[in-house]
Order: structure tokens, then C-alpha cells, then sequence
């Protein structure tokens, strides 16, 4: 994935920061709801405004003072980001990790939780004093990629914080976090912003076919950008169903195998609803032509999609992945039905 710097604060997420820094009650939050929105954009916005030099109460950060340029330039002393491995890329923020000790193999893949080695550290920094006198912030995103020693290890701090220290956890899964974790946190639920502003805003970052990137991501913004940054337009995703039904996957050619098992997930979900007469939900109507399949090679092309997605971290000859799933998609969708 390329790497795309973390985006200034979303605009729906400027009354729920307000919120925060409002009506603070403790010393850590939680924010949750889909990923795809901005969650970390919130997280690292907030944790500038606790740690800002220059701010009334309740005021997001000043963006000029000392503090804020550290956060900018990621090299804040008082803040530290903890994220898996396999994130740190994607949201620009590679230094996390910094002081943990050199993988065993380069070509080991990037772990996908949050270490425990790294809740250590993130207890013993806690504990020390603030090297601007203002606060010390822990970030942990995401929070359900801590497994439960992880989790456990970071409990007693969040229970009894430190003088100066503040947590802000995100999570897309708050049900599969430990509730004495969520019991120690203000919790903050967030949503996806209506479709218009997500529209407005995807327009804003210079990308064309906004609506059709927007349904591509399932109506989650950062999600469409991110797709983007992939290498998808619009007109490529409104050709794919038919471009499948056809044996050409080259739309999908080098694109990580998740991805692509994601997409084609997304791609026969929609052709089930039109199979049954439903309105899809990733495409336009005119994405299918009005062209129905087999319900029974559909939803077998869904079991063995689904089969494929638990194994997406075997090391795939990518190449054959591909011209294989790409089979399988053209069987399903040019079966009559
Ligand atoms: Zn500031």
C-alpha cells in the first residue's frame, strides 16, 4: 500500500473533537465506530490538542506553538503512537516501533496486533515525567489489535493513571474489546458523515467520480481516498463487473490479494442483489447491465470467496491467485441463471 500521510482533521469530525475537549471526564477515551472515517485523524488530533502549548480550554490545538509543530513532524517526546506494524505505512507513521528489537527476518510479514512489548512501553512512558511539562499521550490504534495480555498489560494504568498521562484508544470492533477496558474510558461513538459532506470532501482531496469511489468503499471516505491512492478511478470500477464477467482482471493486477478478494466480495454481493432483484450497494445498476447470473453459482462463489479471505495470509503466488480468482468470477457471473 502506498503510503499516504495522515489527513488533517475530517470536517465531520470537528464538533465530536469539540465534544471531547469540552466535556472531558477522564483520562482516557474511546473512540469507536467503522474504519474508513478518519478515527486516527481524530485520535492524533486530539492527542495535539492535550499536549498543545497555546490553546483556551475546549479549543481544538493552535497548530502553531512548539507542541504542535513536534506533533506534526511526529517526533513529539510527551506522544507516543502505538500501531501494528502492518499500519504503520499506510497511516504515515512509521516510528512507533522504533526502539522494539529488529525483526527476526526481513521478509517476515508486519504484524497485524499491537505487541505486548509495545503496552510495556507505552506503561513505562506513561509513568515518566512530561519532557514539556503539558501532558503525556498514549495513542493506541487499532485498540481491538491488542490480544488480551496486551490489553491486560495496559489496564492497571488506564485504571490509575499517572499524574499527566491520557489515552486515546480507537476501535471498529468495541464488542471484541476487554469491558474492563472499555469501562475505564469515555466513550465516543462516531459515525460515518452523511453522504454529501463525504462527497464535498473527496472532491476537496482532487478526486474525480466522488459517488462512484464513495459506494466503492461502502459510503466510508478515507476508505474511497485509500482506494484512490490504489490506483482505482471511477470508470475502471464501473467496467469491473462486466470486465470479470468477461476473463479480464487486469483492473485488479498488482493490487494486494486482500484487496482484490475484497473487491470480489463486493462484486458478488452486488450481483446477488440484482440475481434477486435488489439495488446493489458497491455499484451503479448500470454497472450489471441489467444482467442476472445463477443464484447457485453466485452464492458458491461467495462460500469459496469467503473460504479464500481466511487464508489471505498464505503466501499466494500472486500472479496464479489471481488468474484463478478471476476464473472463478467469470464462471459465476456469465452463469445463466
Ligand atoms: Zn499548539
Amino acid at each position: 500500500m502506498s503510503a499516504v500521510a495522515p489527513a488533517a482533521l475530517p470536517p465531520w469530525f470537528e464538533a465530536p473533537l469539540g465534544e471531547l475537549l469540552g466535556a472531558q471526564r477522564g483520562h482516557a477515551v474511546l473512540l469507536a465506530g467503522p474504519a474508513g472515517i478518519g478515527q486516527f485523524e481524530l485520535a492524533l488530533a486530539l492527542s495535539q490538542a492535550w499536549l498543545c502549548e497555546d490553546r483556551e480550554a475546549a479549543s481544538p490545538a493552535c497548530g502553531r506553538c512548539a507542541s504542535c509543530a513536534l506533533v506534526r513532524a511526529r517526533t513529539h517526546p510527551d506522544l507516543l503512537v502505538l500501531l501494528p506494524e502492518a499500519l504503520q505505512e499506510a497511516l504515515g507513521w512509521a516510528t512507533a516501533d522504533a526502539e522494539a528489537p529488529a525483526k527476526a527476518s526481513s521478509k517476515a510479514k508486519p504484524s497485524k496486533e499491537i505487541k505486548v512489548e509495545a503496552l510495556r512501553r507505552a506503561v513505562e512512558f506513561a509513568q515518566q515525567t512530561s519532557a514539556r511539562g503539558v501532558a503525556k499521550v498514549v495513542l493506541v490504534h487499532p485498540a481491538e489489535r491488542m490480544n488480551a495480555i496486551s490489553a491486560n498489560t495496559l489496564l492497571k494504568t488506564l485504571e490509575e493513571p499517572p499524574g499527566q498521562a491520557r489515552f486515546v484508544l480507537s476501535t471498529e470492533a468495541i464488542e471484541s474489546l476487554l469491558p474492563t477496558i472499555r469501562s475505564r474510558c469515555q466513550l465516543q461513538r462516531l459515525a460515518p458523515p452523511p453522504a454529501e459532506v463525504a462527497r464535498q470532501w473527496l472532491q476537496s482531496q482532487g478526486l474525480a467520480g466522488a459517488e462512484v469511489l464513495l459506494a466503492a468503499a461502502g459510503q466510508l471516505p478515507l476508505a474511497a481516498r485509500d482506494l484512490a491512492a490504489q490506483g482505482l478511478d471511477a470508470n475502471r470500477w464501473r467496467d469491473l463487473p462486466a470486465r470479470l464477467a468477461a476473463g479480464d482482471g487486469s483492473a485488479l493486477s498488482g493490487w494486494p490479494v486482500p484487496l482484490v478478494l475484497e473487491t470480489l466480495q463486493k462484486v458478488c454481493h452486488d450481483a446477488l442483489c440484482v440475481a434477486v432483484g435488489a439495488p446493489p450497494r458497491y455499484f451503479g445498476a448500470e454497472s450489471f447491465a441489467g444482467r442476472k447470473a445463477s443464484l447457485d453459482a453466485l452464492t458458491s462463489w461467495g462460500a469459496e470467496l469467503r473460504r479464500a479471505a481466511r487464508h489471505e495470509e498464505h503466501p499466494w503466488n500472486a500472479g496464479l491467485m489471481l488468474e484463478s480468482l478471476v476464473a472463478q468470477a467469470k464462471r459465476a457471473l456469465h452463469s445463466a441463471p
